[in-house]
Formats: structure tokens, C-alpha cells, sequence
């Protein structure tokens, strides 16, 4: 076996170990985080500078070879999954563009290579004792390309908004090579046209971007964590309304998670405390801001007590420690590998106004429970902002075919509450490969056609992570 012939001047340029074409060394690339898609590349190659990349895309042109970005493949939509409609082509993964470029406290700002990993952006920003806010349980492996591309969302989206608020510039290189530098620190900026937002959350099918210039933020000096149990969504909603009244800005993180959520978890996680195992809904709220005399403990002691009062929640524990606020989080965040090693998940992304959320909530698992009466139905999310998880857990022996099946019948019941009740099916995991016939159920035709449009004058030859969001050609 050797290389395909196409890739020798793509190797001259990034150098030959940097192109992996063996079976081997290609596969962890090849196949999404939910083991659902396999595809299929000439090769994995990794470039280590934005000029490499510009070089590599400038060839792969000229081969005639199509381009999937990928960050950590942790996404949940086979976007970084180079399917059949993007053959022949090579996965461009940036982890050796791993540079913290800057870090300007002044300015609240940091310059990084997309290849950075989450985690490493974090603890660059606290070094400088800022804080990068972005937060979700794949950070020690996702990298902030893959985060701008999908506008990742994540735990702290209620307070800090998602990718989207947290990108002042951006460096991204075009399907011909050309290098777009995109990178202000500015906050301000009227000069026309604001392309950054075109590549946010484009999913790779725009450009490749190798650079961002991040907010960042003051580190909150005190930060504090509480579990609660509340009988019904009302309930969950009126405990959140409370805690924006009292809180104000410092609520950080307004998590929720149904009993059978926290059944699931159990299950997969037995060493994992669960405050309420029993609870309709259990709630995970955080507050932080940069007070320094214990007044947030009191805070939050008080918000708890009278939500007990009004009836709103069944009870409530506080964490005393870091390691006890860890170990409220470590449920949070053992949501995703749980829920995958407990069956075929048909998982959703939606969201809705607040005030359509109890609705929303019966109405989806009475839909799911219509067309699919033995899945388990759990449901987790970012409630704060709106975004729940609602997940249709079904046997794993099933079958591909009954698999299939069922999950486009059960998402079409989910999506229709979801667009009755003003929603959107994705709130920040993208759209990808899986759920390209879903958007096209969900938006208008016009909007489909312009988004083709500004893919067309970005990419003309279509060779940007095709089949991705919408289909090819
Ligand atoms: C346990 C777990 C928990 C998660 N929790 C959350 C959560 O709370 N919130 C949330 O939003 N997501 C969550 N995710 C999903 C996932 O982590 C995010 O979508 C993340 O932003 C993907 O980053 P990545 O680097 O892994 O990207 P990949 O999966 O590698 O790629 C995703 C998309 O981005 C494109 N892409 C990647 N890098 C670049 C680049 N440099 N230039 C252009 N395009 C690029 C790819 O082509 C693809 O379209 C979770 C995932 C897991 C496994």
C-alpha cells in the first residue's frame, strides 16, 4: 500500500508524517462520537500553521479534492464525518495549531489557534485570572474551531451567551486557499458587513478557521452550587423565575435533569452521589459573582428557602466544598455517556421561549410516547436558556432498520411541538450530517436557498464539507 498519488504536494508541504493514509491511523476520524457514521478519506492531514492550511487547501484544489474540517469529533451530528458526499476527499484536522497567540487582561481578550482545545483555552484565560466562561462536558478534548463552527452553547450560555457573544475575530481560510483575517480585538466595528457571523456556526462548509480572538471576563471570586428536586416543570420554571429576581447577573448556570435522566445516569455512574434520586425534576443552580464576604452563600440560602416556602421545589442541598460542587457537576456532565451506553439514543436540540417550556415538555413526551411507547424518555438541558435535550432512549437490540425508522418518526413528532410552540430544532449542536432532512422540514425553502447562496460565493466548486447542513450540490 502506498499514498494516493494526489497527496504527494499536500505532504510536501505539512511533511509526510502529517499525512496519515494508513487504515490505522485514519480511523479515529472517520467514524462520529455516537459510532453511527463511518466514511471514508485519502488521508487525515495535519497542518501546523494557518500558512500550511492555506497552502494545503490552495492544493487540495487543484487535486480536486474535497475538505472536512474536524476539531475533536466530539460533535453529535456527524458533521466532521467525511460521508459519501464528500469523496474524494481529505479530513483537515488542526490539532497542531494548539498556540495561545496572546492574552490581554486590559483588553478582556485572548488570540488562539483553532486547534487549542477548550480546556487549554480555560486555563490560559484563569492564568491571566480572566475566565473564558465557555463550559460543556466534552472541554477536555473539543477544540475552539469545532466550538466556533458548531456555536457551541454549553452550561454557562445563560449568563454568557454562546460562541456566538464570545468571538471578536476570527482567521478563517477559504476553500481556494485565500487567508480571511478577520482578526479585530475590537468591540465596536460598523464597517459594513460583519463576515465573522457568517463562519460561526457554519459547520466547516464555509472555511476553515485557524484562528479566533476571545472574550474573556473578571474571574468571579466566589462561586456557589446547589442541587434541588422539584415536582413539576411549573415548578423548575417559577424556581428559575425566582432565582433571575434575586440573583440577578450572578446566576451562572441553570441546569435541569428528569427522574429518568438521573435513572439513567445511576445506572452508568453508580459511584456518582445522587442528591434525589427519586424526584420528578432535579436542578442544578449556580451563582457566582465577585463578592468576597459570603453574602452569594446567603444569596443562595435565602433564594433556596423561599422557593421552599412558595412551594416551588421539594428540597435542597448546597455544596460545602469545591469537590462537593464537583460532584453536583460530575452528574451534570455524565449525562452524554450515560444516555449512549443505555440504549439507541434519538436525541433532540431543542428550544423554545421560556413561557412555551411547560408545554413543551408534555406535549414532546406525549408525542414521542405516541409513536414510540417502549423508549425511556429523558430529558436534561440548559432550561436557563431554553434548550432542552429531550431524548428518546430505545432498546439497543432493536436493529439499524427499526432504529432508523422510528427516529425519523419520533423527530418529526418532537420537531412538530417544537415549531408549534416557536422553537428551532437546534439550539447549539448544529445540524451536521444527521439532521439535514430535519432542517429542510423545519425552515422555509428561502432560507435554504439563501444560505446555498452564500455557501455558492464562498465555496463555488461545493468542495467545503459537502453533504453537511443541507445537501450537496
Ligand atoms: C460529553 C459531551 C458533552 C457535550 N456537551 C455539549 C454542550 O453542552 N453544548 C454544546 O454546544 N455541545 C456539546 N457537545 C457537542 C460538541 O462537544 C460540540 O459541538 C463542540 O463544539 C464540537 O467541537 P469539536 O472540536 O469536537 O468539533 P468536531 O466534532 O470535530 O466538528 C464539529 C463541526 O465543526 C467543524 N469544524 C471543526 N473544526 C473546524 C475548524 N477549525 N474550522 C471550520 N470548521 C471546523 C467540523 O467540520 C464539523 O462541522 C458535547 C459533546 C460531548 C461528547
Amino acid at each position: 500500500m502506498s499514498p494516493d498519488p494526489r497527496l504527494t504536494g499536500i505532504s510536501t508541504i505539512v511533511g509526510a508524517g502529517n499525512v496519515l493514509w494508513r487504515d490505522a491511523d485514519k480511523a479515529p476520524s472517520l467514524t462520529d462520537w455516537r459510532g453511527r457514521y463511518t466514511g471514508e478519506a485519502l488521508a487525515v492531514v495535519r497542518p501546523a500553521s494557518t500558512d500550511e492550511v492555506s497552502r494545503v487547501m490552495a492544493e487540495a484544489a487543484r487535486q480536486g479534492l474535497n475538505i472536512v474540517p474536524q476539531g475533536g469529533n466530539t460533535g453529535m451530528c456527524a458533521a466532521a464525518t467525511p460521508l459519501a458526499a464528500a469523496q474524494p476527499c481529505i479530513v483537515l484536522k488542526l490539532d497542531r495549531m494548539n498556540r495561545i497567540r496572546w492574552v490581554s487582561p486590559l483588553g478582556d481578550c485572548m488570540a488562539v489557534d483553532a486547534g487549542c482545545i477548550l480546556h487549554q483555552v480555560q486555563q490560559a484565560a484563569s492564568e491571566a485570572n480572566r475566565l473564558f466562561p465557555l463550559s460543556l462536558g466534552a472541554e477536555g478534548s473539543c477544540q475552539i474551531g469545532g466550538n466556533i463552527a458548531t456555536n457551541a452553547g454549553g452550561t454557562a450560555a445563560l449568563r454568557y451567551g454562546t460562541m456566538r457573544d464570545l468571538v471578536l475575530g476570527l482567521e478563517v481560510v477559504l476553500a481556494d486557499g485565500r487567508v480571511l483575517d478577520l482578526m479585530t480585538a475590537l468591540r465596536k466595528n460598523s464597517t459594513g458587513y460583519d463576515m465573522r457571523h457568517m463562519f460561526i456556526g457554519s459547520e466547516g462548509t464555509l472555511g476553515v478557521v485557524t484562528g479566533a480572538v476571545l472574550k474573556l471576563f473578571p474571574q468571579p471570586r466566589d462561586r456557589r452550587t446547589a442541587f434541588a428536586s422539584a415536582a413539576t416543570m411549573a415548578g423548575v420554571l417559577g424556581l428559575l423565575a425566582l432565582a433571575r429576581e434575586t440573583c440577578g447577573d450572578s446566576l451562572g448556570a441553570f441546569e435541569v435533569l428528569n427522574r429518568e435522566q438521573i435513572a439513567v445516569i445511576a445506572a452508568h455512574r453508580p459511584e456518582l452521589r445522587q442528591p434525589f434520586p427519586d424526584a420528578p425534576w432535579c436542578v442544578l443552580v449556580e451563582v457566582a459573582d465577585m463578592s468576597v464576604d459570603g453574602s452569594l452563600g446567603a444569596r443562595l440560602e435565602a433564594l433556596l428557602a423561599e422557593a421552599l416556602e412558595r412551594g416551588l421545589m421539594e428540597d435542597a442541598t448546597l455544596a460545602v466544598s469545591e469537590a462537593h460542587a464537583k460532584a453536583f457537576w460530575a452528574i451534570r456532565h455524565a449525562v452524554s455517556e450515560s444516555s449512549r451506553a443505555a440504549g439507541y439514543v434519538v436525541s433532540h436540540d431543542s428550544v423554545v421561549p421560556l413561557f412555551q417550556q411547560e408545554r413543551f415538555v408534555q406535549e414532546a413526551e406525549a408525542a414521542i410516547r405516541a409513536v414510540s411507547p417502549e423508549a425511556r424518555v429523558a430529558i436534561h438541558g440548559h432550561i436557563g436558556d431554553g434548550n432542552l435535550h429531550v431524548l428518546a432512549i430505545l432498546p439497543q437490540d432493536a436493529g439499524a432498520e427499526v432504529h432508523q425508522r422510528k427516529a425519523a418518526e419520533v423527530s418529526a413528532a418532537v420537531d412538530a411541538v417544537t415549531a408549534r410552540l416557536g422553537g428551532a430544532i437546534s439550539a447549539e449542536h448544529g445540524i451536521g450530517h444527521a439532521h439535514v432532512a430535519r432542517l429542510a422540514a423545519a425552515v422555509p425553502k428561502e432560507r435554504i436557498a439563501l444560505m446555498a447562496g452564500m455557501k455558492h460565493m464562498l465555496d463555488p466548486e461545493g468542495r467545503m464539507n459537502p453533504g453537511k447542513i443541507f445537501r450537496a450540490g
